[in-house]
């Protein structure tokens, strides 16, 4: 519990917090790394600080394998380091970065370099788990984190949030529910939480048949009606994986237990989330369906800066409405209702199949349903082999998510 109070205490502790950023403690300016640059979440950040030059300079950015979009972030926004996961994207770095100053680099050191600069905050944004180990790395350093990537406390919550605990760094959650409960929760004790509501727009096939969902196509699955995201994301979306990935993610965030934990269909997607409390009320946050919002206020929490993001008309919009998710056609949420009160390592095995079963889906080799359905196959499958149990370390969480990615491929040649 002590851990999941980290966030709801870090604007309490804004104002009073040692600074352990590494930079100039008497600058206005606060330097930003982005790990995930060239993504959706990465540009809508590189947006912002575009926007409040006076306010924040860049220090790293990072892909995986666009070295040329990463260069002309880089050159753009002035970053001091530009890294591709891929080491076969170096040589297209470094040559389109020749003559600006600008250091390149590459691979597992590269990322970890990237993350461990001196910078007041850190935004974690490369997707799966493969953003796990070098957001770690920006933790270890005590840094300010903009947590985007939600798979780190899938993946590790409880040692993921040790260590937050113990280097000091302040966890700002980036995922717009969880921006909206950090918002709702304020200064509350935990105690006064009963119930933490997430929404959920409940993506493209919200009102689809099982019958239609069977033959929906990759095409139709990324047409999310009202967020645009990276590819990984908007599948997850289709499928309501993304809403149980944001359970297990609350659950690691926010002092409540995972029976406190609720979602709900709201299409509009301009509620966030409620906050309940044990006198009855519940404490909302809403705005436009925009990354900017929740971005901005980790970048710049405890203040508010501007972000240009379209200003809610609710006379205009005249109707927010909310329904139960349907679990029966959309199984995933349910499955990951159980990796989360299963605990140990069911959360990391259900992400790592679930990143094997999307990639499938995109390149077609398995049908929309098939998504919940491999990974619920791989977790029996795991569950017989015993990769269940809780890992000790991150290099064990590492090795699960391994085998259960084997398992999940394996699984998937033989239907
Ligand atoms: P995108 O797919 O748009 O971007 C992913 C980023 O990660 C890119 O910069 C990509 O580089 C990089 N990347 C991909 N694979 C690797 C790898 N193996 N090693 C290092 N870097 C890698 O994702 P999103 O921006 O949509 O999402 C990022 C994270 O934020 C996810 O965890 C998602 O769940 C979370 N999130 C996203 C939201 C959104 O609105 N998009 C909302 C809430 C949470 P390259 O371009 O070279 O491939």
């Amino acid at each position: 519990m002590a851990a999941r109070e980290q966030v709801a205490r870090a604007g309490r502790e804004a104002e009073t917090a040692p600074d352990r950023s590494g930079v100039d403690p008497g600058s206005p300016i606060r330097r930003i790394s982005v790990l995930g640059a060239t993504g959706s979440i990465g540009q809508s950040t590189l947006d912002l600080v575009a926007r409040h030059r006076d306010r924040f300079q860049v220090e790293a950015l990072t892909a995986n394998a666009d070295a040329a979009k990463l260069a002309d972030l880089a050159i753009r926004h002035n970053a001091r380091l530009a890294v591709v996961a891929d080491p076969s994207a170096y040589e297209a770095l470094t040559s389109a970065l020749a003559g600006t100053g600008i250091t390149a680099a590459a691979g597992p050191q590269g990322l970890e370099e990237a993350a461990s600069r001196p910078a007041d905050c850190v935004v974690a944004a490369i997707v799966g788990a493969a953003g796990l180990v070098p957001t770690l790395a920006a933790v270890r350093q005590g840094r300010r984190i903009a947590l985007a990537n939600k798979e780190c406390l899938v993946t590790a919550g409880t040692l993921f949030m040790a260590e937050v605990a113990s280097s000091g760094a302040e966890l700002l959650p980036v995922d717009s529910e969880h921006s909206a409960a950090f918002q709702a929760i304020g200064m509350a004790e935990p105690d006064a939480i009963e119930q933490i509501t997430l929404t959920a727009s409940g993506g493209p096939f919200r009102a689809w048949s099982l019958e239609q969902l069977k033959a929906a196509t990759p095409e139709q699955a990324l047409r999310h009606p009202n967020w645009s995201m990276g590819a990984k994301i908007t599948i997850d979306s289709a499928t309501l994986m993304n809403k149980g990935l944001e359970l297990i993610e609350a659950y690691h965030l926010f002092p409540v237990e995972a029976h406190q934990l609720s979602c709900v269909v709201h299409p509009q997607s301009i509620v966030h989330c409620l906050v309940s409390y044990r006198d009855g009320s519940v404490l909302a946050q809403l705005s436009s369906p925009d990354m900017r919002t929740p971005i901005a206020l980790a970048l710049s929490w405890p203040r508010r800066i501007d972000a240009p993001t379209k200003r809610l008309d609710l006379a205009a919009i005249g109707q927010l409405t909310f329904d139960a998710p349907d679990e029966t056609r959309f199984p995933a949420l349910g499955l990951a209702r159980g990796v989360l009160a299963a605990g140990g390592a069911a959360p990391a095995v259900l992400n790592a199949a679930n990143e094997v079963a999307v990639a499938a889906f995109l390149e077609r080799r398995i049908g929309f349903l098939e998504i919940a359905r491999t990974v619920a196959e791989c977790l029996d499958a795991a569950h017989g082999k015993g990769l269940l149990r809780a890992a000790g370390s991150i290099d064990e969480v590492l090795s699960i998510d391994r085998e259960a990615r084997g398992l999940a491929r394996s699984l998937l040649s033989e239907g």
